[in-house]
């Protein structure tokens, strides 16, 4: 675990980080998707370079509860979260 990781929620920063990809592709499980959350929620760090992150993860899922409504720009935007967090 690098120094300025936390676990928070039972998740590594780097297992959120990690998670979030599976998220994009569609294959997160919701409790996955609720933990993830609560680490964003308390952990300062996510929370600053994911800004916006809980609610992108809010409006995968319910992309996801209805795929016929999936939207090209959400995957899009979550997308460029990760590639920013994990430069
Ligand atoms: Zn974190």
């Amino acid at each position: 675990m690098r120094p300025d990781e936390r676990e928070v929620a039972g998740l590594t920063c780097s297992e959120v980080m990690q998670a979030l990809s599976d998220v994009v592709d569609g294959d997160v499980p919701a409790a996955l998707g609720a933990r993830i959350e609560a680490h964003v929620a308390g952990c300062r760090q996510c929370e600053q370079f994911g800004a916006g992150f809980v609610a992108l993860l809010a409006g995968m899922r319910r992309q996801l509860a209805a795929p016929e409504a999936l939207d090209d720009d959400v995957v899009a935007r979550v997308r460029r979260v990760i590639a920013t967090a994990t430069r």
